[in-house]
């Protein structure tokens, strides 16, 4: 069993097994794993300093993730979109291809937590040949983003074979991978799987951090090996109430990915995933936290702030508007508030 297998097979899967200083204030009565799955693993349970951190936040179940009647379970309506199971095909020119259900860490405000690492997100050989035969068929599909759950939890030998009959489809130009490993079992990201990944390119990785506290030396290292293998690497951060919804938190968080050569690149408006309400911010707050990002620092730590339309409606932009007026001349305000002209020319 490799290191990151065994550090993964001692994670923590029900809150009373948490050390005493990190139980939930009421463990008794808590059934929330009995509807959404728990895992910390060891190396994500070490970054948690106390009972309520903005890590805790993310990794232990409460109690409010069973008293949300605003959400619902499936908002992206991926189930819906999916014209064979686990392939949901939203957009014209690509597709999002689940490979697994499992990920190092179930996090609380999942998308897709109505289905990940439960028994209701059913992965077999059988459902990803289905998906193969699917893009194979469709040579409209440009770009294929393989996600889940987290792939990286594949053996190297499953990736070998998936991104290999990805790569074989000659209709697919670019493959992406969506991964949280980097950020919460970064020794998964080990030189053998690097060179799985270098023989599929172009292939880009989003990973996904969502303070700055995730991003340790061990971090740096898994992101230093996949940059080293050629890899691109983006960042979706989800903005979370009492996570990072302030602009100090996603400012440091965003300068601190380039320092590990990851690119931000959305920082997406929570989803209306039933049992996520609890971390849901306002469009006014991503904003006013964007405000402080565009000009006060670099743009290459700027995203772009998004919210993914709810019923399969698509990914919108919310940046600010800084135009006043558009005509002979737009008329703007700049980062520092000053009113500025620029002739439009034509
Ligand atoms: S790693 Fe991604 S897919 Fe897995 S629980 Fe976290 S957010 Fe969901």
């Amino acid at each position: 069993m490799s290191r990151w297998q065994n550090i993964l097979k001692q994670s923590i899967t029900v809150p009373a097994d948490l050390p005493e200083i990190l139980q939930p204030d009421r463990v008794q009565s808590i059934d929330v794993t009995d509807y959404y799955p728990m895992r910390i693993n060891p190396y994500y349970l070490g970054l948690i300093k106390k009972k309520g951190d903005p890590l805790w936040l993310q990794a232990v179940p409460q109690e409010q993730e069973l008293d949300d009647q605003v959400c619902v379970a499936d908002p992206l309506a991926e189930e819906n979109l999916s014209p064979v199971a686990n392939l949901v095909h939203k957009y014209p020119d690509r597709v999002l291809f689940l490979v697994t259900s499992q990920c190092a860490m179930y996090c609380r405000f999942c998308t897709r937590k109505r289905k990940v690492g439960t028994k209701n997100m059913v992965i077999s050989d059988k459902t990803i040949e289905e998906g193969l035969d699917y893009i194979r068929q469709n040579p409209q599909i440009h770009d294929v983003l393989v996600s889940g759950g987290d792939p990286f939890l594949l053996s190297d030998e499953k990736l070998d074979w998936l991104l290999g009959s990805l790569r074989a489809i000659p209709s697919v130009e670019i493959i992406r991978i969506g991964s949280r490993v980097p950020c919460t079992l970064p020794m998964r990201v080990t030189f053998k799987l690097c060179r799985i990944l270098k023989k599929y390119h172009p292939l880009f990785i989003n990973t996904h951090f969502n303070h700055p506290s995730e991003i340790t030396p061990e971090a740096a290292r898994a992101c230093g090996r996949l940059a080293d293998a050629g890899i691109p690497l983006g960042c979706q951060t989800v903005l979370l109430k009492g996570v990072n919804d302030d602009a100090e938190t996603i400012s440091t968080l965003m300068r601190k990915l380039l320092t590990i050569r990851v690119k931000p690149y959305y920082l997406f408006q929570g989803d209306l995933t039933c049992g996520t309400n609890h971390f849901r911010t306002s469009i006014e707050t991503g904003q006013a936290i964007m405000q402080q990002l565009i000009g006060h620092t670099s743009g290459m730590a700027v995203p772009t702030y998004a919210v993914d339309g709810p019923g399969g409606a698509g990914k919108i932009p919310l940046t600010p508007n800084y135009i006043q007026s558009l005509d002979k001349q737009l008329c703007f305000t700049n980062y520092q508030g000053k009113t500025c002209f620029y002739d439009n020319g034509g």
